[in-house]
């Protein structure tokens, strides 16, 4: 995709030798999806910006809100709303996945490594408001790749999420956020920008290396 850095090459990072090729793969709000091997090079990156699915679920966000806030029972109204637009969005992020599922073929043996939830999930239609900015798009997305990656024979593993994602993905500086976008500060570092997601991808699969 256009105008998300790829991860620079890092050939003095550490993949141990291992059956798999970790594939650390990322659900954001900003990012919808991204993802990035352990030691990344030139056109191993992959990110989905998706800004019109992110746009239907902000809208959902705010329709629900609104509901919520009538004098009467708008439960039924809500399920009819949440249910119009998960229709629209479900088969986008399963291409979606299935676009992911297509980049890693490009591995030997690709293992994807993805977040272990914090909490006990909520469903979909429990964290359907909550900061308008549809934060259950994630976990739909997640949902979608796991189930595209099962479909595909292609393993799936959980690990902590890495807890500095936004430090450099190659000096390990801790980098600042705009548009999507991580800049390392250190100018030494050959990372001058690149897709926040995908750094937090590389730090997935450097974990997913280790665990
Ligand atoms: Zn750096």
């Amino acid at each position: 995709m256009s105008g998300v850095s790829e991860p620079t090459d890092d050939p003095a990072s550490d993949d141990p030798p291992g059956d798999h090729t970790n594939v650390g793969v990322y659900t954001g709000t900003d990012t919808l999806l991204a993802a990035a091997p352990a030691r990344p090079t030139l056109g191993t990156g992959f990110a989905v910006d998706a800004g019109h699915v992110r746009e239907r679920a902000a809208s959902l966000a705010t329709t629900t809100d609104a509901l919520q806030f009538t004098p009467f029972d708008s439960s039924g109204g809500e399920a009819q709303v949440f249910a119009a637009v998960w229709h629209q969005i479900r088969p986008q992020l399963y291409d979606e996945a299935d676009a992911l599922l297509d980049h890693v073929r490009q591995f030997d043996a690709p293992r994807l490594v993805l977040a272990r939830r914090r909490t006990q999930p909520a469903t979909l239609w429990e964290s359907r408001t909550n900061d308008g900015n549809g934060a259950w798009l994630p976990t739909a997305t997640r949902q979608a790749v796991t189930d595209r990656a099962c479909e595909a024979e292609v393993p799936v593993v959980r690990v902590t999420a890495p807890g500095r994602r936004d430090d450099c993905h190659r000096c390990g500086a801790t980098g600042t956020v705009a548009d999507g976008q991580l800049a390392c500060p250190d100018g030494s570092c050959p990372v001058d920008e690149v897709g926040r997601g995908q750094n937090a991808a590389v730090h997935l699969a450097r974990r997913g290396a280790r665990e």
